[in-house]
């Protein structure tokens, strides 16, 4: 844990923290080393990690990288952070990410951007940009992150580690603050597929506090690790995904080296279609903003976070607490999410968004009858340049053209590193059938 404090500090530049803990951290320590010499240590005894800064933590600041919670501690743990306190644990500090988890390069931070580890020029990703950078650049082993839309995936993807998004209802949502609440998972992040297995192991379960949550047991995902996992597993390669326009060449050529990978393995490979993958990005605009305009209603000024100065009446108070609380893009997706929502919009944007959702969910059901996983690349490019984007909303949403139709339909998939593209890494994603992370596990383990 000291080591890890330190490593913290000397990578300050990387800006993957808000909030770091070293009191709190280095007492957890002195207790696990008593557990250890009790001989009552599990395998994460002791193991320092990171939460994004969406967990809420008991008295310490859960700010959500939105100014709307700069002064937000919460009173109580989100089931991730408790699960992984009773694993013993222990969190080093809370990472920075895109304001409410919206963005994806973690340039919509109150607390300013992420710098990626493989050259500070360049994004990490997002949302969970710097649970992503904490990892890659080996500050802390894991750490936890959400994703919505991608931001598990895309991040580790170009960061050059390993995310796993699970399937929606695996993890409780409890305390973690919600986006969009149909579509939000909690996953770990990790530098080995085993390394996720065992942060899954701990944050898997059953919890009466989200109603969305799947009283399912959880499997042993380390026993699933199995060597030779890849020989005879049927692999689905979309053609949708692959050729797809805008990928760039690298990174298809790193797809075209890890199909290879999988065959000379054992795979069978299977060529599949998901023929509606071009409309889960406009889907994923109206659902996605819709939920989270209903959502962020909550800060309002009144309860918790962010008051303005001297308002003179109840509205006033209301519009320049949120007008001042909420960055540009909270306030798009706001805006966006109201529309979409109105008594007269309502069937035409969001009533029909749900209907093309479930057609998006029946391409994959079709496509698992044929093949055990599907695999493709997690992201179209490497991580970008800082700046690059961030004026152009509809290209930043493009990042997760591959990623974002997996939340649609709930399913689980992970992120692996699969090479290198001018040095910079590419991520390979592979999606699993429900409650299938095991073998997904599996796979990447066999793979790495
Ligand atoms: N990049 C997507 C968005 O901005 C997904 C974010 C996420 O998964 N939280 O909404």
């Amino acid at each position: 844990v000291s080591a890890t404090l330190k490593a913290i500090e000397d990578a300050e530049a990387l800006n993957a923290f808000i909030t770091v803990l070293p009191e709190q951290a280095l007492e957890a320590a002195a207790k696990a080393d008593q557990l250890r010499a009790k001989g009552q240590a599990g395998p994460l005894t002791g193991i320092p990690i990171a939460h994004k800064d969406i967990f809420c933590t008991h008295d310490v600041r859960t700010s959500c990288a939105s100014r709307m919670l700069d002064n937000f501690a919460p009173p109580y743990d989100a089931f991730v952070v408790e699960q992984l306190q009773a694993a013993g644990t222990i969190c080093v500090g809370k990472t920075n990410m895109d304001e409410f988890a919206m963005g994806s390069s973690n340039e919509t931070s109150w607390y300013g951007p992420v710098r990626n580890p493989w050259d500070q020029t360049r994004v990490p990703g997002g949302s969970s940009g710097g649970s992503a950078a904490a990892v890659a650049a080996r500050l802390v082993p894991a750490a936890t992150g959400t994703d919505t839309g991608g931001s598990i995936r895309q991040p580790a993807a170009l960061t050059g580690i390993c995310g796993l998004k699970p399937t929606y209802g695996r993890i409780s949502r409890y305390g973690m603050i919600a986006f969009a609440s149909s579509l939000d998972q909690a996953g770990p992040m990790a530098t080995t597929a085993e390394d996720l297995a065992m942060m899954l192991q701990a944050m898997a379960g059953f919890d009466s506090r989200d109603s969305t949550c799947v009283d399912q047991p959880v499997p042993n995902y380390q026993q699933a690790l199995k060597p030779g996992a890849l020989k005879g597993l049927r692999v689905g390669l979309p053609k949708e995904y692959f050729n797809a326009e805008g990928v760039a060449p690298g990174v298809q050529a790193a797809m075209e080296a890890a199909i290879t990978t999988m065959r000379e393995a054992g795979a069978e490979l299977v060529e599949i279609s998901l023929p509606n993958t071009e409309l889960a990005v406009p889907v994923y605009y109206v659902i996605a903003p819709a939920e989270a305009s209903s959502n962020l209603s909550r800060f309002d000024g009144v309860r918790y976070g962010y008051r303005c100065e001297n308002p003179v009446d109840l509205e006033d108070l209301y519009k320049r607490s949120r007008g001042e609380g909420f960055g540009e893009e909270v306030k798009r997706r706001i805006m966006i999410g109201t529309y979409a929502l109105s008594a007269g919009y309502f069937d035409a944007y969001y009533l029909k968004a749900q209907q093309v959702r479930r057609m998006i969910r029946d391409d994959f059901t079709r496509a698992f009858a044929d093949v055990d996983v599907i695999a493709g690349p997690t992201a179209p490019s490497t991580a970008f340049s800082v700046g690059e984007k961030s004026d152009d909303p509809v290209q930043m949403y493009l990042s997760d053209i591959f990623t974002i139709a997996v939340n649609l339909a709930g399913l689980p998939a992970l992120s692996i590193p699969a090479g290198l593209d001018n040095g910079l890494p590419v991520g390979l994603q592979l999606i699993g059938q429900y409650f299938d992370e095991g073998r997904l596990l599996a796979a990447a383990h066999d793979f790495q």
